[in-house]
């Protein structure tokens, strides 16, 4: 065991604050890394809150890491000290179930292990997510951050990057194909430049006109300002495909109304009760599809960092010190950030 500090909730009312606590001493196939940013995702702040009923306290959030290689142990031979890595949403899962074996770890039959409140397969104790100096995880869970990428803006790749880019692949998303993007933040903005690089016409969908040029600089073609029953009315039947991040309750009908025939709504940002409710004649008359989609395996994980480097496409990021941890969820809360905040882990020092 080795010491090791960052920032957790003690309760879902409670701010983040500084925790001392230790970390395993690197098992056989255990990478040990010393982490150098980390993005803020708003699962971060749902959380920390409880929003979602699972979480465990004391709880450190983090799931967009980054970092350098310090230790590895014995049968690691993927990795060598010095390496650049990162680590996303799952560190574990159970290796040989039917969605493992397909490298669908996020959807393991017996639940993957998360990055944080979630409890080790080995040894039971609660994960600590990467608001921290370091983190120690089996070497199936690390990608490798390939050089052409800048470090901090590719911390978010690990969550906000590859749960834009899986469903997007998915559905094969192809040159001429019209894909909506529901919300632009740090999921909606990388969402946008995918679905652009993988050849689609893309319209941004937001509830503030002050986005829609901001929204066009990311790259979108289109913007429709969902707040306007009036735009909304206008593209009904035009997309082939909605991806939607929203992270609250919201009505999804309108949404449905613009999907063409044989349309897909795809779910990210949703993880509640849908409400109000879906009337089945918006899927049921044009054979629309209803969808959701989490994260993305760990063989992808690698190939959307790749894709980044090969398309050169990064995230917008506000570097953060961590002591501004809670006044930076109010901001992401009240989609107050130009994408993504990313912890600059040297503030932990300071
Ligand atoms: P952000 O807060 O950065 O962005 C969400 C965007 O949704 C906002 O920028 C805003 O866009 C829009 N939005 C926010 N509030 C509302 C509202 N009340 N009504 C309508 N639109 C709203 O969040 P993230 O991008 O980090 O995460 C999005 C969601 O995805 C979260 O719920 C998160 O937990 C979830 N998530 C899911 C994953 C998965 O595997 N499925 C993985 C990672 C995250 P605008 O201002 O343009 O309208
Ligand atoms: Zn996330």
């Amino acid at each position: 065991m080795y010491k090791a500090i960052g920032y957790a909730a003690q309760s879902a009312t409670a701010p983040l604050a500084p925790m001392n606590f230790e970390r395993r001493s690197p098992r056989a196939d255990d990478v040990a890394i010393e982490i150098l940013y980390c993005g803020v995702c708003h699962s971060d702040i749902h959380q920390a809150r409880n929003e979602w009923g699972i979480a465990v306290y004391p709880l450190m959030p983090g799931h967009e890491i980054v970092g350098k290689v310090t230790a590895v142990g014995a049968d690691v031979s993927r990795y060598k000290v010095g390496d650049k890595v990162g680590v996303g949403c799952m560190v574990d899962s159970c290796r040989q179930c039917e969605a493992c074996n397909a490298d669908l770890e996020q959807y393991c039959l017996e639940g993957p292990t998360q990055t944080y409140a979630s409890k080790d397969r080995v040894d039971g104790s609660i994960t600590m997510g990467g608001y921290s100096d370091s983190i120690v995880v089996s070497e199936r869970f690390v990608v490798r951050i390939p050089e052409k990428l800048d470090l901090a803006s590719a911390a978010p790749i690990l969550c906000a990057g590859i749960t834009t880019y899986s469903p997007l692949k998915h559905y094969n998303v192809k040159p001429g194909d019209k894909v909506g993007i529901l919300g632009m933040g740090g999921l909606g903005h990388m969402g946008i430049k995918f679905a652009k690089a993988m050849g689609a016409e893309v319209t941004l969908f937001t509830r503030s006109e002050a986005k829609a040029e901001e929204g066009r600089r990311q790259g979108a073609d289109h913007v429709i300002v969902s707040t306007d029953a009036k735009q909304m009315a206008a593209a009904a039947g035009h997309f082939d495909f909605l991806l939607d991040t929203i992270p609250v309750q919201h009505d999804l009908n309108p949404y449905l109304q613009t999907l063409r025939f044989d349309g897909v709504h795809i779910l990210v940002g949703l993880v509640e009760p849908v409400e109000p409710p879906v009337h089945s004649a918006n899927l049921v008359t044009k054979r629309r599809v209803l969808a959701g989609s989490m994260i993305g395996g760990m063989a992808e994980t690698q190939e959307v960092l790749d894709f980044c480097a090969e398309h050169g496409i990064t995230c917008d990021i506000e570097m953060l010190d961590i002591r501004n941890i809670n006044d930076a969820f109010t901001r992401v809360v009240a989609g107050d950030v130009k994408y993504r905040f990313v912890i600059d882990m040297a503030s932990l020092k300071a």
